[in-house]
């Protein structure tokens, strides 16, 4: 009965920090979680699938979807368009589920505006050494793209007191941990559960209180 409406929790991390792996895991861990699919533009790496990854688009379709209002928020980053589809979210919402979403700082702040009990959460890797060793590491981006990367990092990170929580990506599972910990706080909050004398009033067994 007291069960609080699930809500969007937004993780935005600088390109490499770890955001897809720790979502990835974290996906694994609750099937009440579920992944809200972001349109872009950017082409897909080697291991990424259209509709599961993201949705592949070309700047063509990308932008008459932007006229025909299905995003909620877009922007560009490094360079390409990147968009969080409404129905997207509607639909993980109305299925009961919490919505996982990764979109850039822009992106979350757009969203804290149309979506207010939302929960921010800025990721971070321990250190800029270990970001650059990350995103080398995984072996996607070109020295051009890499530095890009590395230089907006910057401008993200100092975007922090946007956030709601700072969670250090250090080891994967404590990172998972850390958010699993948030969602969950979040969702005992009295203010989500809405009309709450009505509850009470069903909870002592009450009548409508006429
Ligand atoms: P993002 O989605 O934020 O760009 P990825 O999830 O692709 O980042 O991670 C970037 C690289 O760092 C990947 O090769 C991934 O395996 C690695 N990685 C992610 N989290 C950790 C971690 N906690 N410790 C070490 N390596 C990590
Ligand atoms: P990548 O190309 O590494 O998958 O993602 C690059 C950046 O785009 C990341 O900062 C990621 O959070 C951001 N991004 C992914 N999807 C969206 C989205 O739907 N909206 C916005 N604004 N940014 C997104």
């Amino acid at each position: 009965m007291f069960s609080a409406k699930k809500f969007i929790v937004v993780v935005t991390a600088p390109s490499g920090a770890g955001k897809t792996t720790v979502i990835g895991r974290l996906l694994g861990r609750n099937e009440l979680y579920s992944y809200s699919v972001s349109a872009t533009t950017r082409p897909a790496r080697d291991n990424e699938i259209h509709g599961k990854h993201y949705f592949f688009l070309d700047r063509r379709e990308f932008e008459a979807g932007v006229a025909g209002g299905e995003f909620a928020e877009w922007a560009e980053v490094h360079g390409n368009l990147y968009g969080t589809l409404k129905s997207q979210i509607d639909g993980i919402l109305a299925g009961g589920r919490y919505v996982l979403m990764d979109v850039d700082t822009r992106g979350a702040l757009s969203l804290r505006e149309s979506y207010p009990d939302g929960v921010y959460i800025q990721l971070i890797p321990p250190s800029m050494e270990e970001l650059r060793h990350r995103l080398c590491g995984r072996g996607t981006e070109d020295e051009q793209a890499l530095c890009k990367r590395l230089h907006n990092a910057i401008g993200e990170i100092e975007k922090m007191d946007k956030f709601d929580y700072l969670v250090i990506n250090d080891a994967i599972d404590l990172a998972c941990d850390r958010i699993e910990g948030i969602i969950a706080a979040e969702s005992l909050k009295v203010s989500r559960l809405g009309d709450t004398s009505r509850l009470i009033d069903t909870f002592l067994g009450r009548g409508s209180g006429q």
